[in-house]
C-alpha cells in the first residue's frame, strides 16, 4: 500500500499538510526515480506499520525480563521474538537487536572487547573501510590506534598477505573485516585463522552483506567472527537500525556493551519493525530475492564493463558494484550529476587507487521492485548513454519514468 493512500497520511495531511506534503514528495522521488545506493532499499508496508505504531511511546530501559521501567511486559514479547529470529535465522546462539544503527554496533562491538588506545586492524577508509573503522573524524580513529589494510593493486581483491603481515608485525587486540565497498565474498575463515594467529578478536562488520546471508546468497561470517555487527536495513530490508550477533561467552558483554554503555531507552518500535523483518527474511520468497539480488548486480557490472567503465575486481558476488567512469572521459563527481538529473540516485566512493573517485551502486532496492535482468542490462545501457553524452538528460529522465512507472515500490 502506498504511503499516499494510508491512513495515517490522511491524519498527517489534516493536521499539518506542510509536513505531509514533504511526505508525499519523498514518496514520488522514490517511485520515480532509480535507487541505486547500494545501501538502500524498500521496507514492507508490514515494517512500516510496526515502525508507526504506539510501541514507539514504550520506554523499555534495559532487556526483556529486566527493564527499569514499568509496563514492558508487552514490549519484552517483541524484543524475545526479533531476538529469537535473528538467532534462527544466522545460527547465533545470542543476538542483540537493540542497537540503533550500524555504527552503533560497531561502537558497542569495540566496547564489548576493547579499551581506548588498543591496535585494531581493519580495511583502510581508501580501500572501503567504514568512517567506524578508524577515520579520524570518528570515535573509532580518537579512540583506537587503527591500522589499514588494503586491496591488491592489480586484482583489487584483499591482500590476506598484508592482512597477516601487518597482524604479525602489529598484534593487533582486533580485526575487522566487513567494507561499505568491497564486492566480492569476504574468506571469514582466512581471516579467523590470522586472527588466531596473533591472539585477536575477530570482528565482522556484516552491514552491507547480513541481508544476503539471510537469503543464503553470501557466506555467513557468525561461525567465524566473535562478534558479528550489521544493519537492519540494507539488503536486509527492515527498519534503520543496527544488531550484534555472537556466541554464549560473549552475550553479556555485548549486551552491557549496547546498555548501558552506549545507550538509552531501546526504540521498541523498531524492535518490532526488526521482528518483522527478520519473519519476512527467513521465507523462500527472501532466499529467492536474495539471489536475484545477486545475479541483477552481476549483469549490472557485466553491462557497465562492457560500456567501457573499469569495475573493480572485475564483477560482483554481491549486490553492490564500484565502477570508474574516466574510462568514458567523466569524472566520478561529474558521473554522480549527471546521472542523478536522469534520474539514477547512487553514490561516488573511494577508488582503491589515486585519487580520483568511483561510482558504488547496488541492486537491492531496484530487486525489491521487481526488475530483472533485462531491466539491469537497461539501466547499463541508459547510464553509458548518459555520462557518454548520447542521451540527453531529458529523454533519459523519461525512459527512467517509464521503467519506474512499470515497477512500484509500493503497488497498489
Ligand atoms: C552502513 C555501514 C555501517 C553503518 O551503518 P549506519 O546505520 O549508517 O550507522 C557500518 N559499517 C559498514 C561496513 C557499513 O556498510
Amino acid at each position: 500500500m502506498p504511503v499516499a493512500t494510508m491512513p495515517e497520511a490522511d491524519v498527517l495531511g489534516r493536521q499539518d499538510p506542510e509536513l505531509a506534503e514533504i511526505l508525499l514528495g519523498e514518496l514520488d522521488r522514490q517511485s520515480t526515480t532509480l535507487q541505486l545506493i547500494a545501501a538502500e532499499n524498500f521496507t514492507s508496508p508490514a515494517v512500516l506499520a510496526a515502525l508507526g505504531s504506539p510501541l514507539s511511546n514504550k520506554y523499555a530501559e534495559g532487556y526483556p525480563g529486566a527493564r527499569h521501567h514499568g509496563g514492558c511486559e508487552i514490549v519484552d514479547v517483541a524484543e524475545r521474538l526479533a531476538v529469537d529470529r535473528a538467532k534462527a535465522l544466522f545460527g547465533a546462539d545470542h543476538a542483540n537487536v537493540q542497537s540503533h544503527s550500524g555504527s552503533s554496533a560497531v561502537l558497542a562491538a569495540y566496547a564489548a572487547l576493547l579499551r581506548p588506545g588498543d591496535t585494531v586492524l581493519a580495511m583502510g577508509l581508501p580501500f572501503g573501510g567504514h568512517l567506524t573503522h578508524g577515520s579520524p573524524a570518528n570515535f573509532s580513529g580518537r579512540w583506537f590506534d587503527f591500522v589499514g589494510y588494503g586491496v591488491e593493486a592489480e586484482s583489487g581483491l584483499i591482500d590476506y598477505e598484508q592482512v597477516r603481515t601487518l597482524a604479525r608485525a602489529r598484534r593487533p587486540k582486533a580485526i575487522v573485516c566487513g567494507s561499505i565497498s568491497y564486492p566480492r565474498h569476504i574468506d571469514h575463515a582466512l581471516f579467523r585463522e590470522i586472527a588466531d594467529e596473533v591472539g585477536a578478536y575477530l570482528i565482522a562488520d556484516a552491514a552491507h552483506t547480513i541481508g544476503l546471508v539471510a537469503g543464503g546468497a553470501a557466506p555467513n561470517p557468525v561461525p567465524y567472527a566473535d562478534i558479528v555487527c550489521a544493519t537492519t536495513h540494507k539488503v536486509l530490508r527492515g527498519p534503520r537500525g543496527g544488531m550484534l550477533l555472537c556466541g554464549a561467552e560473549l552475550a553479556e558483554r555485548v549486551d552491557r556493551a549496547v546498555f548501558p554503555f552506549t545507550q538509552g531507552g531501546a526504540q521498541m518500535n523498531t524492535i518490532a519493525a526488526k521482528a518483522v523483518a527478520f519473519g519476512e527474511a527467513a521465507t523462500p520468497a527472501f532466499t529467492a530475492y536474495a539471489h536475484q539480488v545477486t545475479a541483477n548486480a552481476r549483469v549490472l557490472a557485466a553491462g557497465l564493463e562492457a560500456e567501457g567503465l573499469a569495475v573493480t575486481t572485475g564483477g560482483t558476488d554481491t549486490h553492490l558494484l564500484v565502477a570508474d567512469p574516466a574510462p568514458l572521459g567523466v569524472e566520478g563527481r561529474t558521473a554522480r550529476g549527471r546521472l542523478a538529473a536522469a534520474g539514477m540516485v547512487l553514490d561516488t566512493c573511494a577508488l582503491p587507487h589515486g585519487d580520483i573517485r568511483g561510482l558504488r551502486l547496488g541492486t537491492a532496492a531496484l530487486t525489491t521492485q521487481g526488475m530483472g535482468e533485462p531491466e539491469m542490462a537497461r539501466v547499463a545501457a541508459l547510464f553509458a548513454g548518459v555520462l557518454r553524452d548520447e542521451i540527453d538528460g531529458r529523454t533519459a529522465r523519461e525512459e527512467v519514468r517509464e521503467l519506474t512507472g512499470r515497477f512500484p515500490p509500493y503497488p497498489d
